[in-house]
């Protein structure tokens, strides 16, 4: 199986339904160390990539992804919007023709990941999106290494990034407005490693053909 614009689809869809779904529980996390506004930052968000995919007849994958990026930056006002906003016009610009393999996608995961260590400066530890990605590529690395197709592949990125997200927990913030708490964010998970674990998730639903119930193209 190859990631192509079906699946990029679905993929864009089910994370919109994930956060409509999980919007609350974000919003929670984000009250707890930060402003309260990142479930609500991401439904925003998403909800304009939904309108802007309305008829668009995207050239491929990379081309309706590097969409949802561009609508993610001037969606969303947050730190969020403008760190996924450019992972995914990353992981649009890394995946170029129909259709991409596993190595593929996993070398355009990796220019979305750098693009939010680019943007946002943030190191492993710091309580932040990267505390859930970069366990997520990791370990979707090694299952592409070990043959492993997509579904599998993704599947386990989705069980890295949520133990990443989990082990947030005990970290103390160095960025985002998490950090001007200092000790005091220690005990919380962090939002946005939480809401990249939602975005693995979604992927590894889709790519098994578990979506959502309502993700995917009509029908
Ligand atoms: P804001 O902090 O502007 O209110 P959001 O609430 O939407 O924006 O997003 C907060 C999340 O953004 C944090 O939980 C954290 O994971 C992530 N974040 C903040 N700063 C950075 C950064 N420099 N690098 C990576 N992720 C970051
Ligand atoms: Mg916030």
């Amino acid at each position: 199986m190859d990631f192509d614009t079906a699946l990029a689809e679905a993929w864009v869809r089910a994370v919109a339904a994930a956060v409509e779904q999980r919007q609350g529980e974000l919003t929670e996390l984000d009250s707890a160390i930060g402003d309260g506004d990142h479930g609500s930052n991401l439904q925003r968000g998403f909800s304009a990539v939904l309108t802007a995919l309305d008829g668009l007849e995207p050239a491929g994958p990379g081309a309706l992804l590097s969409r949802t990026g561009t609508t993610l930056i001037s969606k969303v006002g947050g730190a969020s919007g403008p760190l996924y906003g450019k992972a995914f016009r990353a992981l649009g610009a890394a995946l170029d023709g129909p259709a991409a393999d596993p190595a593929a996608l996993g070398e355009a995961l990796a220019a979305g990941l750098a693009a939010v260590r680019a943007l946002g400066r943030a190191e492993p530890g710091d309580k932040t999106i990267v505390d859930a990605y970069t366990p997520a590529l990791a370990a979707y690395r090694q299952a592409v290494a070990a043959g492993e197709g997509l579904p599998r592949a993704c599947g386990a990125a989705a069980d890295a990034a949520e133990q990443g997200a989990r082990d947030t927990v005990p970290l103390q913030a160095r960025k985002g407005r998490a950090s001007y708490l200092g000790p005091r964010s220690v005990g919380h998970q962090d939002p946005g490693a939480t809401s990249t674990a939602l975005l693995f998730r979604a992927l590894a639903e889709v790519t098994a053909g578990r979506a959502h119930p309502g993700a995917g193209r009509s029908g």
